[in-house]
């Protein structure tokens, strides 16, 4: 395994600071359960850095810039990346080292955004979710990811930090592709919010993979429906995770519910939207005869997780 040091910065300007001036040879550790493994794999950190060990010890308030030298910068323990809050009863934020385990329990996330709250549950095992962070999932930017398609179907938006500023956007604009951000070197991502749905909404995520747990996403959904007052869809946000290269809405599928009393048949027909949309996306591949009929399928289950029944019509409970 490659050597590389370890900075534990006092505040995120100070973190944000080292990452410029380390700018090609810093990288933001959280939880470490995605970077660990790159260095495992020798993806990180570049060819060509001179390992802590040749160097021999150097403080740890060292800020020069040695640019051959790899670190590693702690944002684990940085108050500003932590909590869970409900701002002004609209909108609901959730800092980047937040672990998966306090996004799963929150009491905020299982009332305003239960999708997500099964979605961070899905994740690994217990000490997976007790070390890893949503922050580290969405920059990891695996398309795989379990919290990406709630957060998608949530319109939740990241906040970056960097020395020049802050920047917001959507979090389906910051992951551009396959384990890709739009990020810059220096930026950390604070936090992500979204904005609560209306009451009576309902929110359902489903995760398939090769056995029910410790296991990568074969496919997922998230679904969010909003009724209007007269039983039909008003809002529909449907989202899937491993099924196209980044995390998008299908507004294909949604707009099959709009405006429709939700019923078997419906949600049948937007997930078979849901599949042609995403072989128009990623073309025909090995794994098409699989994924199309089974995200399917799995478009139409959550669609009815979120009316509370297996087959019928309308809104249970
Ligand atoms: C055994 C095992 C099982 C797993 N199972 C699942 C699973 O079922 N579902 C799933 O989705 N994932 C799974 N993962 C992957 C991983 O646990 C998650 O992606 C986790 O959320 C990563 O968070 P982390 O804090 O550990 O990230 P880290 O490894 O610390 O960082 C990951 C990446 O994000 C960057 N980063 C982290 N935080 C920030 C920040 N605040 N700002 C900017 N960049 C940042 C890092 O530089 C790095 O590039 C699994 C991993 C393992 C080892």
């Amino acid at each position: 395994m490659t050597r590389f040091d370890y900075f534990r910065p006092a505040g995120l300007v100070q973190a944000c600071e080292f990452l410029s001036a380390h700018s090609g040879w810093a990288k933001v550790i959280a939880g470490g359960t995605d970077l660990l493994i790159a260095v495992r794999r020798g993806q990180w950190p570049p060819a060509g850095s001179r390992g802590a060990e040749e160097q021999g010890a150097v403080p740890i308030d060292n800020l020069s810039p040695e640019r051959t030298r790899a670190w590693v910068v702690d944002v684990s323990c940085l108050q500003e990346l932590r909590g869970i809050r409900d701002h002004e009863g609209l909108i609901v934020s959730i800092g980047a080292a937040c672990t998966h385990t306090q996004v799963a329990e929150s009491t905020e996330i299982k009332r305003f955004a239960p999708m997500l709250a099964v979605a961070s549950e899905s994740v690994g095992s217990v000490q997976i979710r007790n070390r890893g962070t949503i922050g580290g999932n969405i920059m990891n930017a695996s398309p795989a990811a379990d919290t990406l398609p709630a957060l998608v179907a949530l319109d939740a938006r990241a906040v970056l930090v960097s020395p020049s500023g802050t920047r917001e956007l959507a979090v389906a604009e910051l992951v551009t592709g396959p384990y890709r951000t739009c990020a810059r070197e220096d930026e950390i991502l604070a936090r992500v919010e979204f904005q609560k749905l209306p009451q009576g909404a309902r929110m359902a995520f489903t995760k398939l993979g090769r056995r029910s747990s410790m296991a990568i996403a074969r496919l997922s959904c998230a679904v969010a429906l909003v009724p209007g007052p007269d039983g039909t869809v008003r809002e529909a946000r449907i989202s899937a995770g491993a099924a196209f290269p980044r995390p998008v809405r299908i507004g294909a599928a949604e707009e099959v519910l709009v405006g429709r009393v939700p019923d078997a048949e419906a949600a049948r027909e937007a997930g078979e939207k849901a599949a042609l949309e995403m072989v128009r996306v990623t073309g025909v591949r090995w794994s098409t005869d699989y994924k199309h009929p089974v995200l399917s399928t799995l478009v139409a289950r959550t669609i009815m997780k979120c009316l509370g029944r297996e087959e019928g019509s309308a809104w249970a409970r």
